[in-house]
Protein backbone atom coordinates (compact mmCIF):
# COMPACT_ATOMS: atom_id res chain seq x y z
CA UNK A 1 0.00 0.00 0.00
CA UNK A 2 1.28 3.48 -1.02
CA UNK A 3 -0.42 5.85 1.24
CA UNK A 4 0.08 10.01 0.88
CA UNK A 5 -0.68 13.35 2.53
CA UNK A 6 -1.71 15.78 0.29
CA UNK A 7 -3.36 19.48 0.25
CA UNK A 8 -4.35 20.40 4.04
CA UNK A 9 -3.59 17.42 6.02
CA UNK A 10 -5.60 14.89 3.31
CA UNK A 11 -4.43 11.19 3.35
CA UNK A 12 -4.64 9.42 0.58
CA UNK A 13 -4.32 5.86 -1.23
CA UNK A 14 -2.17 6.12 -4.39
CA UNK A 15 -3.00 3.88 -7.57
CA UNK A 16 -2.54 3.59 -10.80
CA UNK A 17 -5.22 5.60 -11.70
CA UNK A 18 -4.94 8.21 -8.78
CA UNK A 19 -5.07 8.97 -5.23
CA UNK A 20 -8.09 8.18 -3.27
CA UNK A 21 -9.07 10.81 -0.70
CA UNK A 22 -9.24 8.24 2.27
CA UNK A 23 -8.34 10.73 4.99
CA UNK A 24 -12.12 9.46 6.97
CA UNK A 25 -9.80 6.55 7.88
CA UNK A 26 -8.12 8.46 10.20
CA UNK A 27 -11.28 8.36 12.59
CA UNK A 28 -10.25 5.18 14.05
CA UNK A 29 -7.57 6.99 16.07
CA UNK A 30 -9.93 9.38 17.43
CA UNK A 31 -9.78 12.54 17.87
CA UNK A 32 -8.54 13.94 21.83
CA UNK A 33 -5.66 12.82 23.65
CA UNK A 34 -4.66 13.80 26.87
CA UNK A 35 -1.90 16.60 27.43
CA UNK A 36 1.18 15.30 27.21
CA UNK A 37 0.76 13.64 23.27
CA UNK A 38 2.32 10.81 23.00
CA UNK A 39 6.16 10.50 21.89
CA UNK A 40 5.15 8.80 18.44
CA UNK A 41 3.58 9.21 15.73
CA UNK A 42 -0.09 8.27 16.16
CA UNK A 43 -1.08 7.36 12.19
CA UNK A 44 1.85 5.00 12.11
CA UNK A 45 1.32 3.82 15.26
CA UNK A 46 -1.97 2.50 14.54
CA UNK A 47 -1.15 1.52 11.02
CA UNK A 48 -2.46 -1.80 10.82
CA UNK A 49 -6.28 -0.21 12.18
CA UNK A 50 -5.98 2.24 9.95
CA UNK A 51 -5.26 0.16 6.38
CA UNK A 52 -8.06 -2.07 8.01
CA UNK A 53 -10.13 1.06 7.29
CA UNK A 54 -8.60 2.29 4.06
CA UNK A 55 -9.73 -1.20 2.43
CA UNK A 56 -13.29 -0.95 3.42
CA UNK A 57 -13.45 2.73 2.51
CA UNK A 58 -10.86 2.78 -0.58
CA UNK A 59 -13.35 1.20 -3.37
CA UNK A 60 -15.90 3.99 -3.10
CA UNK A 61 -13.48 7.13 -2.27
CA UNK A 62 -12.91 9.60 -5.25
CA UNK A 63 -10.08 9.40 -7.33
CA UNK A 64 -8.53 12.54 -7.49
CA UNK A 65 -5.23 12.93 -10.56
CA UNK A 66 -2.21 12.77 -8.55
CA UNK A 67 -0.40 15.87 -10.98
CA UNK A 68 -0.84 18.72 -9.66
CA UNK A 69 -1.17 17.54 -5.94
CA UNK A 70 0.47 19.37 -3.16
CA UNK A 71 2.18 16.30 -1.76
CA UNK A 72 3.20 17.02 2.35
CA UNK A 73 5.55 14.32 4.43
CA UNK A 74 3.80 11.36 4.97
CA UNK A 75 4.78 11.20 8.15
CA UNK A 76 3.80 14.21 10.37
CA UNK A 77 4.90 14.17 13.88
CA UNK A 78 7.90 11.91 13.84
CA UNK A 79 9.60 11.77 17.37
CA UNK A 80 13.10 11.98 16.00
CA UNK A 81 14.88 12.28 12.70
CA UNK A 82 18.12 9.66 12.71
CA UNK A 83 20.37 9.99 9.96
CA UNK A 84 23.27 8.10 8.77
CA UNK A 85 26.61 9.65 8.11
CA UNK A 86 29.02 8.76 5.14
CA UNK A 87 27.19 5.27 4.51
CA UNK A 88 28.20 4.64 1.13
CA UNK A 89 31.76 3.64 0.59
CA UNK A 90 32.40 5.74 -2.64
CA UNK A 91 30.26 8.70 -1.03
CA UNK A 92 33.26 8.62 1.75
CA UNK A 93 36.06 8.67 -0.61
CA UNK A 94 34.43 11.87 -2.98
CA UNK A 95 34.48 13.26 1.03
CA UNK A 96 37.58 12.54 2.27
CA UNK A 97 39.44 13.79 -1.12
CA UNK A 98 37.53 17.25 -0.94
CA UNK A 99 38.23 20.19 1.05
CA UNK A 100 34.92 21.45 0.40
CA UNK A 101 33.31 18.41 1.80
CA UNK A 102 35.42 17.56 4.58
CA UNK A 103 36.24 21.71 5.89
CA UNK A 104 39.44 19.68 7.73
CA UNK A 105 36.81 18.45 10.23
CA UNK A 106 38.11 14.60 11.07
CA UNK A 107 33.93 14.40 11.99
CA UNK A 108 33.36 14.10 8.68
CA UNK A 109 35.59 11.42 7.48
CA UNK A 110 35.43 9.09 9.97
CA UNK A 111 33.75 5.74 9.43
CA UNK A 112 29.68 6.00 10.69
CA UNK A 113 30.53 2.85 13.03
CA UNK A 114 33.14 5.28 14.95
CA UNK A 115 31.08 8.75 15.09
CA UNK A 116 27.99 7.11 15.58
CA UNK A 117 24.30 8.55 13.66
CA UNK A 118 23.31 11.76 14.31
CA UNK A 119 19.63 13.46 14.72
CA UNK A 120 17.97 15.95 12.09
CA UNK A 121 15.08 18.86 13.61
CA UNK A 122 11.81 17.08 13.75
CA UNK A 123 10.89 20.86 12.13
CA UNK A 124 13.15 20.86 9.02
CA UNK A 125 10.88 17.88 7.53
CA UNK A 126 8.63 18.77 4.71
CA UNK A 127 7.09 16.81 1.96
CA UNK A 128 8.12 17.46 -1.49
CA UNK A 129 5.34 19.73 -2.62
CA UNK A 130 6.51 22.23 -0.36
CA UNK A 131 10.11 22.70 -1.86
CA UNK A 132 13.52 23.80 -0.34
CA UNK A 133 14.03 26.59 0.73
CA UNK A 134 17.31 27.45 0.82
CA UNK A 135 19.80 29.51 3.06
CA UNK A 136 23.28 30.78 3.71
CA UNK A 137 23.49 31.22 -0.10
CA UNK A 138 26.61 32.57 0.27
CA UNK A 139 27.84 28.89 1.18
CA UNK A 140 27.41 25.52 -0.95
CA UNK A 141 24.02 23.68 -0.33
CA UNK A 142 24.01 20.28 -1.69
CA UNK A 143 21.40 17.62 -2.42
CA UNK A 144 21.91 14.20 -0.52
CA UNK A 145 19.14 11.74 -2.12
CA UNK A 146 18.65 8.72 0.57
CA UNK A 147 16.34 6.09 0.82
CA UNK A 148 14.17 6.66 4.28
CA UNK A 149 12.14 4.07 6.37
CA UNK A 150 9.43 4.74 9.08
CA UNK A 151 9.99 2.60 12.53
CA UNK A 152 6.46 0.72 12.60
CA UNK A 153 6.79 -0.44 16.75
CA UNK A 154 8.51 0.58 19.48
CA UNK A 155 12.62 -0.72 18.83
CA UNK A 156 15.02 -1.49 21.84
CA UNK A 157 17.98 -3.41 21.44
CA UNK A 158 17.09 -5.13 17.83
CA UNK A 159 19.23 -7.59 16.73
CA UNK A 160 19.95 -7.22 12.96
CA UNK A 161 18.63 -10.07 12.57
CA UNK A 162 14.85 -9.48 13.88
CA UNK A 163 15.05 -5.36 12.66
CA UNK A 164 12.94 -5.52 9.55
CA UNK A 165 10.39 -6.80 11.64
CA UNK A 166 10.22 -3.18 13.42
CA UNK A 167 9.81 -1.01 9.55
CA UNK A 168 6.54 0.44 8.94
CA UNK A 169 7.08 1.39 5.33
CA UNK A 170 9.83 3.03 3.09
CA UNK A 171 9.88 6.28 1.46
CA UNK A 172 12.69 8.62 -0.58
CA UNK A 173 14.44 11.16 1.75
CA UNK A 174 15.98 14.05 0.57
CA UNK A 175 18.99 15.10 3.45
CA UNK A 176 19.53 18.92 2.54
CA UNK A 177 22.61 19.98 3.91
CA UNK A 178 25.05 23.10 3.81
CA UNK A 179 28.79 22.51 3.98
CA UNK A 180 30.84 23.85 6.44
CA UNK A 181 32.64 23.16 9.80
CA UNK A 182 29.54 23.03 12.04
CA UNK A 183 28.28 19.88 13.52
CA UNK A 184 25.63 18.04 11.62
CA UNK A 185 22.92 18.14 13.31
CA UNK A 186 23.50 22.21 12.66
CA UNK A 187 24.08 22.38 8.99
CA UNK A 188 21.37 19.61 7.81
CA UNK A 189 18.62 21.22 10.22
CA UNK A 190 17.19 24.42 8.66
CA UNK A 191 13.50 24.39 8.00
CA UNK A 192 12.46 22.09 4.92
CA UNK A 193 16.38 20.59 4.88
CA UNK A 194 14.70 16.96 5.04
CA UNK A 195 12.46 16.19 2.09
CA UNK A 196 10.16 12.58 2.70
CA UNK A 197 7.87 11.40 0.01
CA UNK A 198 6.29 11.02 -2.25
CA UNK A 199 4.60 8.41 -0.08
CA UNK A 200 4.96 5.93 1.98
CA UNK A 201 5.12 2.39 0.71
CA UNK A 202 4.44 -0.03 2.79
CA UNK A 203 7.16 -2.57 4.08
CA UNK A 204 5.39 -5.60 2.93
CA UNK A 205 5.97 -4.30 -0.43
CA UNK A 206 9.52 -4.00 -0.21
CA UNK A 207 11.18 -7.13 1.10
CA UNK A 208 14.54 -6.40 0.64
CA UNK A 209 15.65 -2.87 1.38
CA UNK A 210 19.04 -3.83 0.43
CA UNK A 211 18.95 -4.13 -3.48
CA UNK A 212 17.10 -0.65 -4.68
CA UNK A 213 18.29 1.28 -7.57
CA UNK A 214 18.20 5.42 -6.05
CA UNK A 215 19.17 8.50 -8.07
CA UNK A 216 18.84 11.84 -8.14
CA UNK A 217 18.82 14.64 -11.00
CA UNK A 218 18.89 18.90 -10.74
CA UNK A 219 17.65 19.85 -13.91
CA UNK A 220 16.92 16.85 -15.67
CA UNK A 221 20.94 16.28 -14.93
CA UNK A 222 21.73 12.62 -13.19
CA UNK A 223 24.12 13.56 -10.02
CA UNK A 224 23.70 10.80 -8.11
CA UNK A 225 23.19 6.99 -9.44
CA UNK A 226 23.51 3.97 -6.95
CA UNK A 227 21.83 0.93 -5.56
CA UNK A 228 21.26 0.44 -1.65
CA UNK A 229 23.56 -2.65 -1.68
CA UNK A 230 26.53 -0.35 -1.26
CA UNK A 231 25.28 0.82 2.11
CA UNK A 232 27.77 0.45 4.42
CA UNK A 233 25.42 -0.31 7.31
CA UNK A 234 22.40 -1.58 5.69
CA UNK A 235 18.48 -1.45 6.67
CA UNK A 236 18.91 -3.24 9.48
CA UNK A 237 22.33 -2.53 10.90
CA UNK A 238 21.16 0.76 11.29
CA UNK A 239 18.43 -0.12 13.32
CA UNK A 240 20.50 -2.72 15.33
CA UNK A 241 23.10 0.12 15.92
CA UNK A 242 20.48 2.75 16.74
CA UNK A 243 18.35 0.91 18.87
CA UNK A 244 21.44 -0.40 21.24
CA UNK A 245 21.56 3.76 21.97
CA UNK A 246 18.16 4.64 22.02
CA UNK A 247 14.70 3.76 21.69
CA UNK A 248 13.15 4.30 18.19
CA UNK A 249 9.19 5.17 18.20
CA UNK A 250 6.43 4.66 15.88
CA UNK A 251 6.87 7.20 13.25
CA UNK A 252 10.42 8.09 13.97
CA UNK A 253 12.22 8.74 10.33
CA UNK A 254 15.78 7.04 9.79
CA UNK A 255 17.45 8.23 6.51
CA UNK A 256 20.13 6.02 5.40
CA UNK A 257 22.63 7.70 4.10
CA UNK A 258 23.64 9.09 0.60
CA UNK A 259 26.06 7.75 -2.28
CA UNK A 260 28.14 9.83 -4.13
CA UNK A 261 27.94 12.17 -6.41
CA UNK A 262 26.38 14.77 -3.95
CA UNK A 263 26.76 18.58 -5.66
CA UNK A 264 25.36 22.21 -4.91
CA UNK A 265 21.59 23.55 -5.47
CA UNK A 266 19.96 26.85 -5.84
CA UNK A 267 16.89 28.74 -5.62
CA UNK A 268 15.37 28.20 -8.83
CA UNK A 269 16.84 24.40 -9.54
CA UNK A 270 14.18 21.34 -10.07
CA UNK A 271 14.85 18.19 -7.88
CA UNK A 272 13.98 14.84 -9.32
CA UNK A 273 14.89 11.99 -6.74
CA UNK A 274 13.69 7.76 -7.45
CA UNK A 275 14.14 5.20 -5.85
CA UNK A 276 13.52 1.55 -7.19
CA UNK A 277 9.62 0.62 -5.94
CA UNK A 278 9.44 3.75 -4.52
CA UNK A 279 8.61 5.73 -7.13
CA UNK A 280 10.05 9.45 -7.90
CA UNK A 281 9.36 13.06 -6.57
CA UNK A 282 10.09 15.96 -8.21
CA UNK A 283 10.85 18.92 -5.24
CA UNK A 284 11.58 22.91 -6.32
CA UNK A 285 14.85 24.97 -4.60
CA UNK A 286 13.45 28.29 -3.57
CA UNK A 287 15.29 31.13 -1.49
CA UNK A 288 14.95 31.49 2.16
MN1 LIG B 1 22.98 12.41 4.38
Amino acid sequence: MKLCRFAEDRLGLVEESGVRDITTALDVLGCCFPYPLPRHDILIANLEKVKARICELAPSAPVIPLHGLKLLSPVANPGKIVAAPVNYRRHLEEVRDNPELHQGNPAHTASIQSIGLFLKATSSLVGPGEGIALRKLDRRNDHEVELAFVIGKEARGVAASEALKYVAGYAIGLDITIRGAEDRSFRKSPDSYTVLGPWLVTADEIPDPGALDLSISVNGETRQSSNTRYMILGVPELIEFASSFYTLYPGDIVITGTPEGVSPIAPGDVICARIEKIGEMQVQGRAA
